[in-house]
């Protein structure tokens, strides 16, 4: 009787650890995509060094070559200061 016993909880064990293994869990969490507000917080102020007024760094245009990157607020401004800096 007691070896009876024994084999049902046996397998009572066993059949829990079948249907719960057959469980799928939902793991995945929902992907919070980033705020598009959250990259405004990295956004300096750059001065244009035509015009002189001052854009916002990613909507600036940059120009890279000299050793740092000059920031334009247009690109008619880029080419202005290319072509005061060429030759
Ligand atoms: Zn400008």
């Amino acid at each position: 009787m007691v070896k009876l016993f024994i084999f049902a909880v046996f397998f009572y064990v066993v059949y829990r650890l079948l249907t719960g293994g057959f469980k799928k869990r939902v793991v995945g969490s929902p992907r919070q995509t980033a705020a598009p507000g959250a990259l405004a917080v990295h956004d300096e102020l750059v001065e244009d060094p035509v015009c002189h007024i001052y854009i916002p760094k990613r909507q600036a245009i940059v120009l890279h070559g000299s050793d740092t990157p000059v920031y334009f607020c247009s690109e008619q401004c880029r080419k202005m200061y290319c072509d005061a800096h060429k030759t």
